[in-house]
């Protein structure tokens, strides 16, 4: 077959470009070095749970449009994510929230802390913890002490091996602290999971006859950059390639390795139940937690069953491609050095007209799978 398109990695990035191009009549061949579709969202039955093999994903969006494209291809149940943290001894809302106050302090100082935040945002707002840090009120800075130090500091560290200061503070702007008594871990108008999992709904959002699936297969064996362009096979490729992929990887690390972080995820099986909510993390030192959360995934199940559990427990790590464990770039490092390296990459990349970079990866950027979608119904869109 001759492919008008090539694309690289099946997870949501690769799969929705491939399923819109494969409708539009395109021929399109998929590399993906795994052995299943889905990327990091895969899933897989085991004695009757589903399991995320690569870390609990939950799905939440405020776009009418993702969520009515990947209807096509699953139905839903509804969803609402509730986290519990682990502080001082006690389990409390998080992100945290006025019940996580009332938990943690005594009536009186609860309640001046509660007016003393209403009055400085208003009631309800959402205010990330490196802002509330900067509120002159002796109240306010007092909690947002509290705060940063029992939930933010040492999380933060153990995630990214930085700093909550070092990091881009877009990254601890995802769990703000809730001036309500609104729980759940989400707002998003859509909290759903799909019904038969997400590696049902990529098989059938790839199942086109115009798209070819190869798995086992790194692109960097086939596909090769040179002064003359893209070439497939040894052969000038020119069509496009979709490439979500690591950019440093594509390049052979020519600037140098871009820094990721990475999980060593250890799954366990037991009897019963094993903790209250879906998600518990774990915001303590270190040495207290090496890990950061627990997630049991019989709790994100329509049916749960009783008897059996699976909890899957996240210990960070900086990403090594040659390491037994932390081998897998999950998570990109939002810092200014690291953007700027990224930036090189891209500039490379522009020499070739006919490549495409999309995805969490290719574009070294911290996206949910919404978001993801939604870059790759509109890239599509452009092809
Ligand atoms: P990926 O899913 O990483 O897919 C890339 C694919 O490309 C992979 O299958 C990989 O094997 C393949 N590939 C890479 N290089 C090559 C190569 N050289 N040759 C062949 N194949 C290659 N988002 C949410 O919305 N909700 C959540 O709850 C959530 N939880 C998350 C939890 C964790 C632990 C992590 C790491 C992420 C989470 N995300 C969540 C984010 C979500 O995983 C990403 O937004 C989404 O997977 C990005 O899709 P992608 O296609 O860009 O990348
Ligand atoms: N975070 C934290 N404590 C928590 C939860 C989150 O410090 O209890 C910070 C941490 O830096 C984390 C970031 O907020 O990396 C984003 O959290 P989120 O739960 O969105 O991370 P993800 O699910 O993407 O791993």
């Amino acid at each position: 077959m001759r492919y008008d398109v090539i694309v690289v990695g099946a997870g949501f990035a690769g799969s929705v470009v491939a399923e819109r191009l494969s409708a539009r009549n395109k021929k399109v061949l998929i590399l993906e070095n795994r052995n299943h579709v889905g990327g990091n969202a895969y899933d897989y039955e085991q004695d009757g749970i589903l399991i995320h093999k690569y870390g609990p994903h939950i799905f939440h969006t405020n776009s009418d449009k993702v969520f009515e494209y990947l209807s096509q291809f699953t139905e839903w149940y509804d969803y609402r994510h509730c986290v519990l943290g682990h502080i001082q001894n006690k389990t409390v809302p998080i992100p945290f929230n006025f019940a996580s106050i009332d938990d943690c302090f005594h009536a009186d100082q609860a309640e001046r802390l509660k007016t003393a935040l209403i009055k400085e945002y208003g009631r309800n707002a959402r205010v990330p913890i490196m802002e509330l840090r900067k509120s002159r009120n002796p109240d306010v800075n007092a909690l947002a002490d509290f705060v940063f130090e029992n939930v933010f500091k040492y999380y933060t560290m153990k995630q990214w091996g930085l700093t909550a200061e070092e990091i881009d503070s877009g990254v601890t702007a995802r769990v703000p602290v809730r001036l309500s008594y609104k729980d759940g871990y989400f707002d998003d108008k859509y909290q759903v999971m799909p019904k038969r999992g997400y590696t049902a709904l990529f098989k059938k959002m790839l199942q086109s006859n115009n798209i070819e699936i190869r798995f086992g297969v790194n692109a960097k064996e086939l596909i090769s950059l040179d002064a003359e362009g893209i070439k497939f096979n040894g052969e000038p490729f020119k069509g496009s390639l979709v490439y979500t992929g690591a950019l440093d990887e594509l390049f052979d690390y020519y600037l140098g390795e871009l820094p990721y972080r990475s999980l060593d995820l250890v799954l366990e099986k037991n009897n019963g139940t094993f903790q209250k909510a879906a998600t518990e993390n774990y915001p303590g030192k270190e040495s207290q937690y090496p890990f950061t959360r627990i997630t049991e995934y019989k709790h994100f199940m329509e049916n749960e069953p009783a008897d059996i559990t699976y909890i899957h427990t996240e210990y960070p790590l900086p990403y090594n491609k040659d390491a037994e464990k932390g081998n897998i770039p999950y998570y990109p490092v939002f810092t200014d050095d690291n953007q700027k390296m990224y930036k090189d990459y891209v500039e490379m990349a522009k020499s070739y007209p006919n490549l495409i970079l999309l995805g969490r990866l290719a574009e070294y950027k911290y996206y949910n799978m919404d978001s993801i979608v939604e870059r790759a119904l509109l890239k599509a869109s452009n092809m």
